[in-house]
C-alpha cells in the first residue's frame, strides 16, 4: 500500500490522458487550447503499465481525466484496460459531457462505473458564457442516459461569484427527484487565472451553513471518496457536496495521486513540478515502476501552499485534470 510519511494512504489515482480540450471555460482555458506544444500523450500500453503498478500498490479507483478525455478515440479501450486490471474496483471519468449521448453506452460496456460531468450552470445562456459552447441540453440528455444505465453520476459545478446564487437554487430544485451527487467546487487559483480568481472566488463555508440550517446533514467520508464534504436531506433524492480546498485541514484527508498525460507523477495538484515516470514505461516494467513510485512518495508534502498564493507548476487544471 502506498503510504506517505504523514500516514496518508493512496487508494485513488487521477490519470490524465490528454491536455487537449474543445471548451473554453473562463477559469481554465479562456482562450481555448493552444496547440503550441507537441502532443505526445501516454499510449494505451504505457497507461496499462501505470495502472498495473498503482493497482499492485493498493490503488482501487482510477479517475480518467484531461483536458477533455473523450477527445481520445481509444477512450473505450483505456476504460477497458483500467477495468480489467486486478485490484481496480472503480473506473471513473471526468468529462465536459459534450460527447455523452453518443459515447456513454460504449464507456459502460467497457467497464465504466462512475461518471463526473462538469456543468457550471443550469441556465443555457450562463452555460454558454462560462464554457463558450451552447451544449447544455445535449449534456443534460447524456446525464439522463447515464442515470438510466445505472451509472453513479456526479455533477461538478465551480462556484463563480456572479452565478452562484442561481446555481444553488436551480441545483437544489434539480436534486429533489434526481439521484445525482452535485459537487460545488471552490474556484482554485492557478498560474494563469490570477485576476479571474480574485474577481470570482467565493468561499463554500456560507453555503455549508445555509445547507445545515435547511436540514441537510453531513455524511461520513468513504475510504476511496474524493475530497468533498457530503450532505444529504430526507426530502431530496440527490446529494450535495462541497469541495473547499482553502478550508483548514483539506489536505489531511488527501488519498489521491496524479499522473499527467505525458507521464509525470504529481504528488499534489499544486506541486512545484511533475516527476517523470516515462523512462520506466517504455518496456512495461511494472516492478521498477512500483519501486520508483514508493520512493517518490517520500517527497509528498503535508499541504499545498495555495493560501499563500503559490500555485506550483499548474498553469491551468486542463494540464492535469483537477
Ligand atoms: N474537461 C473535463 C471537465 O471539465 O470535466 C475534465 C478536466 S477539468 C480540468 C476537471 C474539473 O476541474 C472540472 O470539473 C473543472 O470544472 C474543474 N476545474 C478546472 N479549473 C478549475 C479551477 N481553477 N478551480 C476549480 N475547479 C476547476
Ligand atoms: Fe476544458 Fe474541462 Fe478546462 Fe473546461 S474545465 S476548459 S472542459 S479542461
Amino acid at each position: 500500500m502506498l503510504e506517505d510519511k504523514f500516514g496518508r494512504r493512496f487508494h485513488y489515482l487521477r490519470l490524465s490522458i490528454t491536455d487537449v480540450c474543445n471548451f473554453r471555460c473562463s477559469y481554465c482555458l479562456p482562450d481555448g487550447y493552444q496547440c503550441d506544444t507537441p502532443r505526445d500523450f501516454l499510449s494505451l500500453g504505457e497507461i496499462t503499465t501505470v495502472v498495473r503498478a498503482f493497482a499492485e500498490l493498493g490503488t482501487s479507483k482510477i479517475r480518467i481525466t484531461g483536458g477533455e478525455p473523450s477527445l481520445r478515440k481509444d477512450l473505450p479501450q483505456i476504460i477497458e484496460r483500467c477495468a480489467s486490471t486486478p485490484g481496480i474496483k472503480q473506473v471513473a471519468i471526468t468529462t465536459n459531457g459534450y460527447k455523452l449521448p453518443q459515447m456513454i453506452n460504449s464507456w459502460v460496456d467497457a467497464g465504466l462505473t462512475n461518471l463526473n460531468v462538469s456543468i457550471d450552470s443550469l441556465d443555457p445562456r450562463q452555460f454558454h458564457a462560462i464554457t463558450g459552447h451552447d451544449k447544455l441540453q445535449t449534456i443534460l440528455q447524456g446525464v439522463e442516459q447515464a442515470l438510466a444505465l445505472g451509472l453513479k453520476v456526479k455533477i461538478n459545478s465551480v462556484l463563480l461569484k456572479p452565478y452562484s446564487k442561481e446555481l444553488l437554487s436551480t441545483a437544489l430544485a434539480w436534486l429533489k427527484d434526481k439521484p445525482l451527487a452535485l459537487r460545488l467546487i471552490e474556484l482554485m487559483e492557478t498560474g494563469d487565472n490570477h485576476d479571474f480568481f480574485n474577481a470570482n472566488h467565493l468561499s463554500g463555508q456560507p453555503i455549508k451553513e445555509q445547507l445545515l440550517a435547511q436540514g441537510w446533514q453531513q455524511s461520513q467520508r468513504d475510504i476511496a471518496a474524493g475530497p468533498a464534504q457530503e450532505f444529504s436531506h430526507p426530502d431530496y433524492q440527490g446529494r450535495l457536496g462541497l469541495i473547499m480546498p482553502y478550508s483548514k485541514d483539506f489536505c489531511a484527508s488527501c488519498n489521491r495521486l496524479r499522473v499527467s498525460a505525458t507521464g509525470n507523477l504529481h504528488l499534489c495538484l499544486f506541486a512545484e513540478q511533475g516527476l517523470p515516470l516515462r523512462p520506466l514505461l517504455a518496456d512495461g516494467d511494472v516492478a521498477a515502476l512500483k519501486e520508483k513510485l514508493a520512493a517518490l512518495l517520500g517527497k509528498k508534502e503535508a499541504s499545498h501552499w495555495l493560501h499563500d498564493g503559490f500555485t506550483g507548476a499548474t498553469k491551468q487544471l486542463a494540464m492535469l485534470g483537477g
